[in-house]
């Protein structure tokens, strides 16, 4: 993915982005904020700069696009961002760092392979992720706590057929890799609603990953030929639902991944039947839900979800039909919880900042519960919450909902 210099200079420096952004808010720095990467990225395009010397700040970037939202100039920060890290891996990093982020990505992208490291490692009495790990990657310390995957990984049917009456449509359910993993209760959830709102449900066997940490770490020929294989995994379905916000909002964005390739309208037309579980479950014809949950429940942003792809309102309309749950708002709810990816992996001091915003907000809503739309936000925002004495539970939003409804027959 190049960058396009007509995408540079739709910036007009006029600011408004910078109180929107986590690292500028962290660090009142220039260079840390959406402006100055802007600048910086100009100035290496430019050859005014080496890539190695704006590095450390394309690095400190969460990738939330909580800019790109904020920008009245339209400036398409995602795209800009992605390309500056493939110039930064192409450029400024050498072959064995780029094996080592490789391995990673490679590695925890695979649903087998994150649960068998996980529970080896947690096994031999590691309960955060080794710092030489974080070393290895280019990180000071060692951030994450290592969940507790289930025994054994999650086999689901083919085909889930739709609960009553005329089918509305065949939809495939992209099983991902962290949600697969860890959050399997997340998919039975899915599936349960989707096939209450009428639809037949696909899961597609060798899906594999969608490429969103490929392609926000720099490396977009990966990320096309894991593309390729869902274009093929997924056809003939009317829609393709993901119940992730991160992969979601890759797969919307497939047609500038393959931009000026014999694939691009492929391409486009898949990311044209992508759709977020509560975009599509929110204008679906569901029952009414039988079940109160008279729980205080906020309901955490995603960045993949709102900065993303603009989804605001279709999550926060399903928790309000659950009868009795109270939906509270979260204060800088459109901020960044700093998981981004392995962005806590591999920034972990900013990464902590912005945890602590999050989990400060959290408190101060006097939630019950969190309602999160992404299994990298939830574990990160769970791990804060443990480790400042609150630990409340944290679902999916369609968890909640569909606990609303009785068993499947
Ligand atoms: S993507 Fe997020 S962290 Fe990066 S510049 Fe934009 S607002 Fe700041
Ligand atoms: S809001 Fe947009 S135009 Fe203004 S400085 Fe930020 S990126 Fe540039």
């Amino acid at each position: 993915m190049a960058i396009d210099k007509r995408d540079l200079q739709k910036c007009i420096h006029c600011g408004l982005c910078l109180q929107a952004c986590p690292t500028y808010v962290a660090t009142g720095e220039e260079a840390e904020s959406p402006r100055g990467r802007i600048y910086l990225m100009r100035s290496a395009l430019e050859g005014r700069t080496p890539w190695s010397a704006i590095r450390p700040h394309i690095d400190a970037c969460m990738g939330c696009l909580g800019c790109q939202t904020a920008c009245p100039s339209g400036v398409p920060y995602a795209r800009l961002i992605e390309g500056a890290r493939a110039e930064v891996e192409r450029h400024a990093r050498s072959p064995f760092q780029r094996w080592v982020r490789q391995q990673a990505i490679a590695h925890f992208t695979n649903p087998v392979q994150l649960r068998r490291l996980l529970r080896l490692a947690r096994g031999v009495g590691f309960r955060r992720a080794p710092r030489w790990l974080a070393r290895m990657l280019g990180a000071p310390e060692s951030a994450v706590a290592l969940p507790e995957p289930p025994r054994t990984l999650w086999r689901p049917q083919a085909c889930y057929p739709a609960a009553h009456g005329e089918t509305r449509g065949r939809v495939g359910l992209l099983l991902g890799c962290a949600q697969w993993a860890l959050f399997p209760e997340v998919h039975r959830a899915s599936i349960r609603l989707l096939t209450l709102a009428g639809f037949e449900v696909h899961v597609p066997p060798n899906q594999g990953c969608c490429g969103a940490l490929w392609v926000h770490n720099g490396y977009p020929d990966h990320a096309r030929r894991l593309a390729r294989r869902l274009f093929q995994a997924f056809e003939g379905l009317d829609f393709i639902v993901v119940n992730a916000a991160g992969c979601g909002s890759t797969m919307k964005e497939y047609g500038e991944l393959f931009a000026g390739t014999a694939e691009a309208s492929q391409a486009q037309a898949f990311s044209q039947r992508v759709r977020d579980i509560t975009e599509l479950l929110a204008e679906a014809p569901l029952p009414e839900p039988q079940f109160p949950a008279p729980f205080r429940v906020a309901y955490h942003d995603a960045c993949h979800l709102l900065h993303g792809q603009g989804i605001r309102d279709a999550p926060r309309q399903l928790l309000k039909r659950i009868p009795q749950l109270e939906l509270v708002e979260l204060e800088g709810s459109e901020m960044c919880c700093g998981s981004a990816g392995i962005y806590n992996l591999l920034q972990p001091a900013l990464a902590k900042q912005a945890l602590a915003r999050k989990v400060e907000a959290i408190r101060k809503s006097g939630a019950d519960a969190l309602a999160s739309p992404n299994p990298g936000c939830t574990l990160w925002i769970a791990q804060g919450l443990r480790e400042a004495g609150n630990p409340i539970p944290i679902h999916h939003p369609v968890e909640l909902l569909a606990k609303a409804y009785p068993d499947s027959p």
